[in-house]
């Protein structure tokens, strides 16, 4: 028999991956058994950070940088294998992204008046110890992107991880203090216990040092820490519309739309989840999405049976959550190619398939008459979370229109939804978009306190 020796080679370096993520590190970091033993850790550990310089935090946080980028790869593949969902290339693509564009020290800016009587400043000052709830989603991403953020605002961080991401959330952890200690700083700026709970979680809400708690997750979690008592910031669920008018590149619009859906297998949260197309050029728009956007058009059968597949009496199906479309559409017994990347169809918005935000490559389309119908039905569709919304538009009185009616955290114009991230967009990355709290897109700033510094009378030279 002749062995291709690609295909050799190809199973040779699977296997050495599988092998490193499976070798423990030598010690992990940052990880307790208990969690107001992480809390004290933590608490020590800003003891410190808040009085370092801002060279120095900075120092720490192009560390994080670096590591990050070196174990994109590592720690893309931990996350499918731990969680099962997601594509271990785009998640490659998303942790590169957050080392290069998640904002560090650069983002606190001094507010300043000065005149006859003084001069007075605007600092931004630390928390302290923050508690952070992250999900199984983007689980190493969040946890490093708001590492990354809370320590150059001179806080350090206690995780309640996702249970079902907790390997590759420490992975992450460790690497954190690893780059504190390996730049000067100290050990346990970033800790988490070994097995996160919801009583761990309460124990962290409640705790008498934890003054600020951010969460990235479903309602639940959201519901839960704000009412807490303490401040929360909310980075709640979405289900992005996309909207397109009869004056878009239709095209184009297809090839981003489906772009947008399919990255990381529509885990984010800012992903299309739906699209609401003018009647004048919704089966155009539909023909590109199948014959150059490798889409599989489900017939109404198919329809049934992947709602009885993918949504359970108790909500979603955690198994196709974050499956590509060729592992959803086999189980429903339909065998497609390898080139079919998105499964859609055209039904109602109150179609579950279409109304609810289901985190995998399933496309429906709603039909509207004018722009007017789509926007009302794009704003039904997005369910008041004020999250995310996409439009194609060349129309601008259209794109006004729908973001003043949808009023989202953000809102995408002909293009991905992941430009709004800062791939292929200008602006920063986060993946904690606190919709629910109207924070938006977190940064360092927001995991600060507004400190307002008066000197009377002096210091004014004009
Ligand atoms: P999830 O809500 O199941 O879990 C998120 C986190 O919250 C986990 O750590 C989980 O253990 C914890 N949690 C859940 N219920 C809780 C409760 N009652 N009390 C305390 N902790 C609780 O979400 P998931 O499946 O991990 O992630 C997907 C969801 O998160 C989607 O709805 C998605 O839209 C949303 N999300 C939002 C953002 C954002 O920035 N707004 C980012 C990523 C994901």
């Amino acid at each position: 028999m002749l062995v291709n020796e690609n295909l050799v080679q190809d199973i040779v370096q699977e296997v050495v991956a599988q092998l490193k993520i499976s070798e423990p590190a030598a010690k992990s970091r940052g990880v307790f058994s208990d969690m107001n033993e992480a809390i004290e850790a933590a608490k020590k550990a800003q003891a410190i950070i808040r009085r370092m310089s801002l060279d120095q935090r900075e120092k720490i946080i192009s560390n994080i940088r670096r590591k990050t980028h070196e174990n994109a790869e590592t720690l893309a593949r931990m996350a499918v294998n731990e969680t099962g969902m997601g594509n271990v290339g785009h998640k490659i693509l998303k942790h590169h992204l957050v080392a290069d564009k998640t904002p560090g020290t650069e983002d606190l800016q001094t507010t300043a008046w000065s005149g006859d009587r003084g001069l007075t400043l605007i600092e931004m000052g630390p928390f302290g110890v923050i508690g952070a709830i992250t999900p199984c989603t983007n689980p190493s991403e969040t946890v490093l992107c708001n590492s990354i953020g809370m320590i150059a605002a001179g806080n350090t961080v206690v995780f309640n991880p996702h249970p079902q991401a907790i390997k590759t959330s420490i992975f992450a952890l460790n690497l954190i203090n690893e780059a504190s200690v390996e730049a000067g700083g100290p050990d346990n700026v970033a800790c988490t216990v070994e097995k996160p709970t919801l009583e761990t979680s309460n124990i962290m809400m409640k705790h008498k040092d934890i003054p600020l708690i951010a969460a990235t997750g479903g309602p639940g979690v959201v519901t839960a820490v704000l009412s807490s008592g303490k401040r929360g910031i909310g980075a709640g669920a979405g289900n992005p519309p996309a909207v397109v008018d009869e004056t878009a590149d239709v095209r184009k619009a297809a090839q981003d739309i489906v772009n947008g859906c399919t990255f990381d297998n529509n885990l984010p949260c800012i992903a299309e989840k739906e699209i609401v197309a003018v009647d004048a050029i919704a089966d155009e728009l539909m023909n590109y999405m199948i014959q150059e956007q490798g889409c599989y058009l489900i017939s109404k059968e198919e329809q049934d049976r992947l709602v009885k597949t993918v949504l359970t009496p108790k909500g979603l199906n955690r198994k196709c959550v974050g499956r590509d479309a060729k592992t959803l559409l086999g189980m429903i017994g339909v065998t497609v190619p390898d080139n079919i990347r998105c499964i859609v169809f055209e039904g109602e918005k109150e179609h579950p398939l279409i109304a609810e935000e289901l985190m995998m490559p399933i496309l429906g389309m709603v039909r509207a008459k004018d722009i007017d119908d789509a926007i009302e039905k794009a704003v039904w569709l997005e369910h008041g979370n004020r999250h995310s919304a996409h439009i194609h538009s060349k129309n601008i009185d259209n794109i006004t229109k729908y973001a003043r009616e949808i009023d989202t955290a953000i809102l995408v114009k002909n293009a991905p939804s992941y430009a709004a991230l800062g791939f292929g967009g200008e602006g920063y990355c986060t993946f904690t978009i606190a919709s629910r709290t109207g924070e938006g897109l977190t940064s360092t700033k927001t995991f600060t306190k507004s400190r307002r510094c008066v000197m009377a009378d002096s210091l004014c030279i004009r």
